[in-house]
């Protein structure tokens, strides 16, 4: 069968035609595409939402065979008015789509549409990208094959759900009307579909067309360096929060490494003349002062805390509303007073049970009082513990009063009172280590970032993981969460070394 255009697709095309090309046609290229953890966690909450919303279609029927078959397929069903029909598949002029819902209307004998969607929201203001496109896309293109259609729906999550015991799946779904508005949007995305298909078909490879020279390096796909091999690895693109029109003219003066840039000359930001300054002297830049300030202001003992947590889509128990943080584990590193020796305290849940009860008792053993060292203290302070506060208002003062001894390692670094080429202008842990403790290394560790810990520890609670399975995984997130809080204290030692 020839190449056929989904909705995905061409979303995709809208927001790069490039990368859009490249990834139907590159099959060579394919490691550059292989999703990240958040990703691939977004993938599977987008599948495990619609197995639930389908609960809310009881008697549907599944179309589960593919291409050509499942257009046969739908159409058998649809002149067996079948009620409901899950990924319903109509092909036509090139395009092709499988709907989540199909439900047939015997009061306007029509069919009606319904897109589910793993967010918390109707997305309705961002052109190409949102809802009503998607929704649009399978309208224009269910017209072509000429089926009957009539209103057209978004069943989306509601964020203000708590689940309470069971689930309530009228209550944790919400479903916008959103006809008017998709047909308006068929007009608008039409010759964008035909555009969109005759760019995606062609056999050569386009030319040109990856406009993220000019964006900064958050905004590059996977392919960037693919289509930019002239740009260097380290580029004008990583400097710190540039603005476009920065950026933009230093691209369009050639000014494409670190090495050639002028920070006066292109009007960069003290911390960004900072980043380009450390990079060309190849120097770190370290105010003693304000580091040694900062240390003083901690109190023993000290406590180097991290959580890791996991947020389904799909509330796992009572108290929880969809993407909330559940918080399965932590580790904390104990140095009671200067010069001390390091202990070490930790906790990872292995049941599928809320941890956070037994997590903050756990906390609560270790801690009695003196500072609880974090990076990035928002992650701990506010998408933990405020909803464990929220959650469970008896642990409230406990939460309060770890909030209030905390103190954020990262801030040191943000506020630029240590810059170090080899930071790159970034301030993540995963960055400062490796330079300021180079023996300490996430690379021999079997999870590398918080997103692969998360996922992780999803696998370890599935009924289908071994026992073996789940021990291996169990000792991995315990290695992997024990040394981001010991990389914080050699991070501290170093900064105390330093100062003293
Ligand atoms: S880097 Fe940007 S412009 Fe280039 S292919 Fe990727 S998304 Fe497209």
């Amino acid at each position: 069968m020839d190449l056929l255009i989904s909705k995905t697709t061409f979303q995709h095309c809208m927001q790069c035609p490039k990368d859009a090309w490249l990834k139907l046609h590159r099959p060579d290229l394919k490691g550059t595409f292989t999703p990240s953890e958040f990703e691939l966690h977004l993938m599977e909450q987008g599948n495990e939402v619609e197995s639930y919303a389908r609960n809310l279609f009881p008697g549907g029927i599944e179309v589960s065979t593919k291409g050509e078959h499942a257009v046969e397929d739908t159409t058998r069903l649809m002149a067996e008015r079948m009620p409901v029909i899950f990924q319903a598949t109509c092909i036509a002029d090139g395009f092709i789509v499988r709907n989540d819902v199909l439900k047939w209307n015997p009061d306007t004998n029509l069919w009606d549409l319904y897109e589910v969607k793993g967010t918390n929201s109707l997305k309705i203001d961002q052109k190409e990208r949102d809802h009503v496109t998607d929704i649009a896309f399978q309208i224009s293109v269910m017209r072509r094959a000429r089926v009957p259609l009539g209103r057209a729906y978004l069943v989306h999550l509601n964020k203000e759900y708590v689940r309470m015991g069971d689930l309530n799946i009228e209550e944790l779904f919400q479903i916008d009307d959103v006809t008017d508005a998709a047909n308006e949007r068929v007009t608008e995305i039409e010759p964008k579909m035909e555009g969109a298909r005759d760019y995606l078909l062609r056999a050569d490879e386009p030319r040109g067309g990856c406009d993220c020279v000019y964006s900064s390096r958050r905004n590059h796909c996977t392919t960037f360096q693919y289509s930019n091999a002239h740009v260097p690895d380290y580029s004008v693109h990583d400097i710190s929060r540039i603005h476009k029109t920065k950026l933009t003219n230093l691209v369009d003066s050639n000014i494409l490494s670190i090495d050639d840039v002028d920070p006066a000359a292109f009007d960069l930001s003290e911390k960004q003349t900072n980043q380009v300054q450390a990079h060309q002297l190849q120097k770190p830049s370290i105010d003693r002062g304000a580091i040694a300030d900062f240390l003083a202001t901690l109190k023993y003992p000290l406590h180097f805390f991290d959580y890791e947590a996991y947020a389904p889509a799909i509330p796992a128990f009572t108290g929880y509303s969809p993407y909330k943080f559940i918080p399965f584990q932590f580790s904390l590193h104990i140095l009671q007073e200067p010069g001390g020796t390091l202990e070490h305290v930790e906790f990872l849940h292995q049941d599928f049970s809320d941890p956070t009860e037994a997590c903050v008792a756990t906390l609560r053993a270790a801690y009695t009082s003196g500072s609880v060292i974090v990076w990035h203290e928002t992650f701990e302070k506010k998408f933990i513990n405020e909803n464990i506060a929220k959650r469970h208002p008896l642990l409230a003062p406990f939460i309060a009063t770890i909030n209030n001894a905390m103190v954020d390692l990262e801030k040191l670094f943000v506020e630029q009172h240590y810059i170090h080429p080899g930071f790159r202008g970034r301030t993540s842990i995963k960055k400062v280590l490796p330079v300021l403790a180079p023996d300490l290394s996430y690379d021999a560790l079997e999870i590398h970032e918080g997103g692969q810990a998360s996922n992780e520890w999803w696998r370890m609670l599935a009924p289908t993981t071994t026992a073996e399975d789940k021990a291996q995984i169990a000792q991995n997130l315990k290695k992997y969460c024990a040394l981001d809080t010991l990389a914080m204290y050699r991070i501290f030692s170093h900064l105390a070394t330093l100062t003293s």
